[in-house]
């Protein structure tokens, strides 16, 4: 359907010529995000300056009935940047850099399409470390952090995006902007609406502006590589070594067989272990500036050893070591490729639960299928299982039904971190009650009674 010529010369005024682009034009990365969702071509792309030309677009797409999508660093993998038939793409690319930096404070105060990375340099360059940390950095942006509520591998020690803001600026569905960027604590004065932003991935509001906490910079990283042999073991080591480091982990990271296979026989990796644990682990933690620090590691992960939770422990000596061990973790965005065809999913187990459902995976799996096979890791500190399903086959019928009524069996989450986008629409009711659903539904029709923002994300259309 082409856009009305009156709301396409309106919007053209308010961007400009360089913030408009149709058909061919529009560059292949405005197509898709980096799901499985098939690529759309936008009915226009629109890329503003400014939060006053967001709050313009989207009050013309508004008096228009346009419906709109918004884009970030298109990192996304539940599918809802990718624009559906007819719809406006609005992208923050233009909105770009870090405003002010207040160390008495610890913020840092960005526009939205900021990639994470350059948060991070930034942080990093004023004595200060910002909490997020996801393999997506380079590309992904600080608003899409904040409309996924974003996690990562830091998790554990600094919490989800929502932890790590102070404060928002949004555009609302009819272009009204609403702001609250105060370098405070503590605001009990009425209801916190910046954090029912966070994690509403652009279905509630544009994010226009963020303020972010910063962490002090940590130093004495110290990096192992481990065995375990049982899920409960990990766990069990997981907890002493919180009480003992005291506060100082940074990461838990773990990885089952079956992905430690592919990522040494696809990705070409040396065994770390000869004897093939269940589980290998990336523990890291800061222990401080003192070279008592380094030694603290290595005594508590001897301990460990000792009392049989952990199998194995190698411990990093240098920063090409530590690089080696985060290897592995981070082969499996190599080695998917070279797999038979999968299929992914990004799910929270409670952590009691996690051993069993890991097992009930391996059979079901097997029992729908003899060709098909289960890799599965992820942030076990956080419940936090990334699994894929893959089969030579490219029969994939049945495996999102195993995997989320497993979730539902368990009682945990369809969606740990990735959001529910386009893709785990269908599931949500598997993890969300049905009262929780008709609120859901009520906040987005009062915050966006025209249906244009993001539809048919998180909710049916
Ligand atoms: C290699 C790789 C590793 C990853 N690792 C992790 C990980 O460890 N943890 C994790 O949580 N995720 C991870 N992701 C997923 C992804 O990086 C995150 O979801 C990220 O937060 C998306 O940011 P983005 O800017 O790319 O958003 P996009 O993909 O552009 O958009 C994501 C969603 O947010 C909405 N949106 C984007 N910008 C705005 C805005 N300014 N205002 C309102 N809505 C907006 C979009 O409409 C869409 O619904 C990974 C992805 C890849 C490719």
């Amino acid at each position: 359907m082409p856009l009305p010529d009156d709301a396409l010369a309106a919007l053209a005024e308010v961007v400009g010529s360089g913030g408009l682009r149709s058909g061919e034009a529009i560059p292949a990365r405005n197509r898709k995000d980096a799901s499985d969702t098939p690529e759309g071509l936008p009915a226009l792309l629109v890329a503003p300056r400014t939060t006053e030309e967001v709050a313009a677009v989207l009050a013309i797409c508004a008096r228009h009935a346009l419906p709109v999508v918004v884009q970030g660093g298109m990192t996304g993998l539940a599918g809802g940047a990718t624009p559906q038939a007819g719809e406006v793409a609005l992208s923050l690319e233009r909105m770009t850099g870090v405003e002010e930096i207040d160390p008495v404070a610890r913020t840092m105060t960005v526009l939205a399409g900021t990639p994470l990375a350059v948060v991070q340099e930034k942080a990093a360059e004023a004595g200060f470390l910002y909490g997020v940390d996801l393999g997506a950095r380079g590309t992904c942006t600080i608003g899409g952090n904040v409309a996924t509520n974003a996690g990562g591998v830091q998790v554990l020690r600094y919490g989800m995006t929502r932890r790590n803001v102070f404060g928002l600026e949004a555009v609302m569905a009819d272009g009204r902007i609403v702001s609250h960027l105060k370098k405070v604590v503590k605001n009990n004065a009425g209801y916190d609406w910046t954090q029912l932003f966070i994690g509403s991935e652009g279905t509630l509001g544009v994010v226009t502006r963020v303020l972010l906490a910063l962490q002090p910079a940590v130093n004495g990283t110290q990096t192992a590589l481990c065995a375990a042999g049982s899920v409960g073991n990990a766990l069990a080591a997981l907890n002493r070594l919180e009480a003992r480091l005291g506060g100082g982990l940074l990461a838990f990271e773990a990885m089952w067989s079956e992905y430690m296979k592919a990522a040494t026989e696809q990705s070409g990796l040396p065994v770390p272990f000869a004897a093939e644990p269940e589980l290998v682990l990336v523990i890291e933690a800061a222990m401080g500036p003192s070279s008592t620090g380094e030694e603290s590691f290595a005594e508590a992960l001897a301990e460990l050893a000792e009392e049989g939770l952990l199998d194995d422990a190698l411990i990093a000596q240098s920063g090409r070591d530590r690089q080696r061990f985060w290897a592995y973790r981070e082969a499996n965005y190599e080695f998917y490729r070279d797999l038979p065809p999968g299929i992914h999913f990004d799910v929270s187990i409670p952590l009691g639960s996690m051993a069993d459902a890991v097992a009930l995976l391996r059979q079901r799996v097997k029992a729908r299928s003899g060709t098909a096979f289960p890799i599965v890791f992820g942030h076990l500190a956080d419940s936090n299982l990334h699994l894929s399903l893959h089969d030579e086959t490219g029969d994939f019928s049945g495996f999102a039904e195993i995997v989320y009524e497993l979730v539902r069996e368990k009682q945990g989450s369809i969606s740990a971190e990735h959001g529910v986008g386009i893709l785990k629409r269908p599931y949500l009711g598997m993890s969300r009650s049905e009262a929780e659903l008709a609120l859901m539904t009520s906040l987005k029709r009062t915050l966006d009674p025209g249906n244009i923002l993001n539809r048919g994300r998180i909710l049916p259309a």
